[in-house]
């Protein structure tokens, strides 16, 4: 405390003793945290900066969110929405342009669409999104099927009931225009065209300091708190110095909208691992479903730009070809399947056929490079991580907003338990508490995907052979099974 003191105010000290607390900074974040406590009257401490700054220029914010994508408009929408933010003065800024929404249902689908698990449904049910997503429109999935082009494993997903959901398949544009709507009832301040040319964070952990924004579009803004939602490619993470570990996985995920060869009660959502890459089918409509295919960029070109009916056979012919198996690998599997029945009489799961296609909606085909990042810290004093701006994973196992929607509930609720006792939103003794919740989430989670994704990125026997017993095993577990659907969910 007496050392935090005397470096925070610029006393001399001997070499070690600031060694000392720059590695306590640097690893515990403690000299940090506890310099920034302060419990202040939110207002007073406004006004008093406003006079001691004394920049007319200047326009003060509690809190500034950048980034109106899906996640930093749930942000907005979770803030706006809840009691405890009313007195608080909060701005959305946005690079792009402010959408425009016509009020009729638009009639052709969007290639990007996400699987919403419950967790988010929960999150805009509170906000009131979820009644917009389901007046536009939603597709239920109450079964998951997953398995290896490389051997008869698969492990599948449900709730037991086949009427129950397990996901949600919305368009991003229904769910950013379902949060905008909700987003128009309170009263954030938002503001297309612009964002931050120049970004100041205090040099030094003082409560009284904030973060200054210079906007390209000449004005200036203050606030205690700048939460960081602009992508992956962040430039507020960038400017705040927070190292990022990342990496292309030389893969574009291929999106289409598809056209089934005929109606079906379309609610399973079906994803195949090929040794190139995973190919999934998520339903939308009976007659249409939405493709995600991972592929290496070449064969992505190729696969966007040829032809219609040569696009369908390879579609068909990547869900319905069968590669041989390797003869340890049958033999093995034929034995796990005996014991299992043995075990289990009843079985493990039936194995259904995905629906064939016959077509691809006009434009619909396009490619997105995949890649995995992750930023060391998520917070830092005055600023947030949230969303792809903390942490991108490979779209395979569908968690990459549903993870930011979970940054949306947690921040929200660690900043409401902040204002409750009258502290600071921007101070690190609340946000050090979002970073450690989120990281312990999140880090086991992308190691996971990554794993799956170089685990399923070959034929060899040996390594097939081990996939092949292990998803088994697990599919027949039902209680590690309901764990991996709890954990893919919260
Ligand atoms: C092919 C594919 C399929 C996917 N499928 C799924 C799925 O099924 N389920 C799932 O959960 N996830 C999925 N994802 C991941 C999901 O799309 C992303 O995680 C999600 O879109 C990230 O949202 P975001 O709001 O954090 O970032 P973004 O969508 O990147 O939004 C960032 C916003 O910030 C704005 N911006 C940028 N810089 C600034 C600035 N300096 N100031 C102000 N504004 C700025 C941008 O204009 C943009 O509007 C998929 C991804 C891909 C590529």
């Amino acid at each position: 405390m007496y050392l935090s003191k005397a470096f925070n105010r610029g006393v001399p000290l001997c070499r070690s003793s600031v060694l000392l607390i720059e590695n306590l900074k640097r690893h515990n974040r403690f000299l940090s945290c506890f310099s920034a406590v302060r419990f202040q009257c939110v207002n007073e401490s406004r006004e008093e900066h406003t006079e001691n700054e004394g920049n007319p220029a200047s326009e003060f914010y509690d809190i500034v969110i950048a980034g109106a994508g899906m996640v930093g408009t749930g942000m907005a929408c979770a803030l706006g929405h809840n009691k405890m933010f009313e007195h608080q003065k909060i701005l959305l800024l946005e690079t792009g342009s402010k959408p425009t929404y016509s009020d009729d249902q638009p009639e052709a689908y969007s290639n990007r669409v996400c699987a919403l698990n419950p967790q988010t449904v929960q999150l805009m049910e509170k906000i009131d999104a979820w009644q917009h997503i389901q007046e536009i429109r939603t597709k239920s999935v109450c079964r998951m099927q997953v398995w290896d082009a490389c051997s008869d494993a698969l492990i599948t997903f449900d709730q037991g009931d086949l009427t129950i959901s397990v996901a949600h398949i919305v368009e991003n544009d229904v769910t950013l225009r379902a949060l905008s709507k909700q987003l128009e009832k309170t009263k954030v301040e938002v503001q297309y065209n612009t964002k931050a040319k120049k970004i100041e964070f205090p040099s030094k952990v003082d409560p009284s300091a904030w973060v200054k924004i210079q906007l390209e579009n000449g004005k200036f803004i203050e606030t205690r708190l700048l939460i960081a939602a602009d992508g992956n490619r962040s430039k507020i993470r960038e400017a705040a110095n927070i190292n990022h570990i990342g990496w292309d996985y030389d893969q574009s995920g291929v999106v289409a909208t598809l056209m089934l060869s005929e109606p079906v009660e379309n609610t399973v959502a079906w994803q195949r691992f090929l040794p190139s890459g995973p190919i999934a089918m998520l339903p939308l409509t009976d007659t249409l479903s939405s493709l995600v295919w991972s592929v290496g960029h070449d064969r992505a070109k190729a696969l966007v730009s040829m032809p219609e009916d040569q696009f369908v056979d390879a579609v068909n012919s990547a869900f319905w070809k069968e590669y041989e198996s390797h003869e340890v690998v049958y033999t093995v599997s034929n034995v796990v399947d005996s014991l299992l029945r043995f075990v289990k009489p009843e079985g493990t799961g039936i194995r259904q056929l995905p629906p064939s296609i016959i077509g691809v909606s006009d434009g619909s085909r396009a490619r997105f490079p995949l890649g995995l990042g992750h930023a060391s810290y998520y917070v830092k004093p005055r600023l947030a991580l949230i969303g792809d701006a903390a942490h991108r994973v490979h779209p395979l196992a569908g968690q990459g907003v549903n993870l930011g929607f979970g940054d949306v509930m947690s921040l929200t609720s660690i900043l409401e338990e902040a204002l409750s006792i009258g502290g600071d939103v921007g101070s690190m003794l609340h946000l050090c508490k979002y970073e450690t919740e989120r990281q312990r989430h999140i880090v086991p989670i992308m190691a996971t995907i990554d794993g799956l994704k170089r685990l399923y990125s070959t034929d060899r026997p040996e390594v097939v052979l081990l996939r092949t017993v292990g998803l088994k095993l697990t599919n027949a577990i039902q209680p590690l099974k309901d764990q991996l659907m709890t954990g893919a969910s919260s």
